[in-house]
C-alpha cells in the first residue's frame, strides 16, 4: 500500500472544490485493503471511500482520515447476459463498451458520469431507468468488522436516490454481477448512447465544473395537493416526480451567485463552480435555496449530493 499525505481531493472530484485529505491511497489489490484496514485500526481514524467524485462537495477544511480509492476496473462480458465489473469501472466506459458489443440495458445512461460502486450506492439512473433494474448481486467488505458478504438485489434496500450501502458507507463496493440482454445492433444501442450524451449537454451546464443535482427530485406521494396541481399546471410533473430545480426556478434563485459558486442558469438543479468555488460558497447557495423554498413552498428539499 502506498500511503500519501496532504492530498487534494479537489482534482478527484468532478466540483473541483474542496481541501486535503489527511493520507490518501490507492487500493489496487486485496493486499492494499488489508493494509488499509490494519492502517485504520490502529490509528484509529476515519475513511471516506472514493469513486468517481461524481456526487461530492468536499469542504474547504478537507477530511482529517484516509481516502481509499479503490481501482478495480475489470470487466467480463458473457454470452447469456451476464456482465461481472470490477466497481471501480468508469459508467462511461461501462456504457460504451456494453453497447458495441450489442449488450442492451445501459444505453439510456450515456453520459452519466461516475463508477460502477457509486452508481450502486445511489441507485443512480436517468430517464426512467436506474442501476438497480439490472444488478443481480454485488460483493463488499465491510472496512469495520472485515465481514466478506454477497448482496442480492433484495438485500441492496433501493429506492429512490438510495440503498444499504449509502447509509452504511463502511461497506466497500468489490465487484457487482448485472445481467443485459446481448444479441441487440450495436449501432442502435450506440445511437441511443449518443443521444442522451447529447442531450445532457443541451440540458446540462457541462462547461462548468459541477456535481450534478444538487437536490432530490420530490415524490408525488410527500406532496400537498396544492403544490402538485401547481405543478400539473405547468407541466412539470415528470412520472411520480417533480423536479426540485422547477421550485428552485420558481423561487427566482437561477443565475443566484455567492463567491464563486453560482446556481445555473442553464440548469436551476445545478450549482456550478464559476473557477476558483469555495465549498462554503455552495454550501450557502445550498442554505439560501432550501430556506427560500421552504418559506414559498412549503417544501423541505432533501440533499442527493454528499457533503464530506
Ligand atoms: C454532470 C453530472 C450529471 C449527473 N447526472 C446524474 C444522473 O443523471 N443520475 C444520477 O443518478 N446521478 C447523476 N449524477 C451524479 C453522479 O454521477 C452519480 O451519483 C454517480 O453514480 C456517483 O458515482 P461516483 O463514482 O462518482 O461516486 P462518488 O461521487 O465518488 O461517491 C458517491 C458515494 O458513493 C460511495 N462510493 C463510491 N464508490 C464506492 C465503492 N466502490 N464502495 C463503496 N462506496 C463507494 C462514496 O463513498 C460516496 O458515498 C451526475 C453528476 C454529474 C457531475
Amino acid at each position: 500500500m502506498f500511503l500519501e499525505e496532504n492530498i487534494y481531493l479537489k482534482p478527484l472530484t468532478t466540483f473541483k472544490i474542496g481541501g486535503p485529505a489527511r493520507f490518501f491511497t490507492v487500493l489496487k489489490n486485496f493486499s492494499d485493503v488489508e493494509l488499509a484496514i490494519d492502517f485504520i485500526e490502529k490509528n484509529k481514524i476515519n475513511f471516506f471511500i472514493l469513486g468517481g467524485g461524481s456526487n461530492l462537495l468536499i469542504k474547504d477544511e478537507g477530511f482529517d482520515g484516509i481516502v481509499l480509492k479503490p481501482q478495480f476496473d475489470y470487466v467480463n462480458f458473457f454470452e447469456d447476459g451476464i456482465v461481472v465489473v470490477g466497481c471501480s469501472k468508469s459508467m462511461p466506459e461501462l456504457v460504451f463498451e456494453a453497447c458495441n458489443l450489442g449488450y442492451k440495458g445501459l444505453e439510456l445512461t450515456g453520459g452519466l458520469p461516475g463508477t460502477v460502486g457509486g452508481a450502486i450506492v445511489n441507485n443512480a439512473g436517468c430517464f426512467g431507468f436506474e442501476i438497480k433494474d439490472i444488478l443481480l448481486e454485488v460483493s463488499a467488505l465491510n472496512l469495520k468488522t472485515q465481514e466478506f458478504k454477497i448482496f442480492k438485489n433484495n438485500d441492496c434496500n433501493f429506492s429512490y436516490r438510495d440503498s444499504f450501502f449509502k447509509n452504511h458507507p463502511e461497506w466497500l463496493l468489490i465487484e457487482a454481477k448485472l445481467k443485459l440482454e446481448p444479441g441487440f445492433d450495436k449501432n442502435e444501442l450506440l445511437q441511443i448512447m449518443q443521444e442522451k450524451i447529447e442531450y445532457r449537454k443541451q440540458k446540462h451546464p457541462l462547461e462548468y465544473p459541477n456535481a450534478g443535482s444538487v437536490f432530490k427530485n420530490l415524490l408525488l406521494e410527500n406532496l400537498k395537493e396544492n403544490i402538485i396541481e401547481m405543478a400539473m399546471e405547468d407541466n412539470v410533473v415528470k412520472g411520480n416526480k417533480i423536479p426540485a430545480g422547477y421550485f428552485i426556478e420558481k423561487a427566482n434563485l437561477k443565475g443566484r451567485q455567492i463567491g464563486g459558486a453560482k446556481i445555473s442558469e442553464k440548469h436551476a438543479n445545478f450549482i456550478v463552480n464559476l473557477g476558483n468555488a469555495k465549498a462554503i460558497d455552495v454550501l450557502n447557495l445550498i442554505d439560501l435555496i432550501k430556506e427560500e423554498v421552504k418559506n414559498k413552498f412549503e417544501i423541505d428539499l432533501e440533499l442527493e449530493i454528499k457533503i464530506v
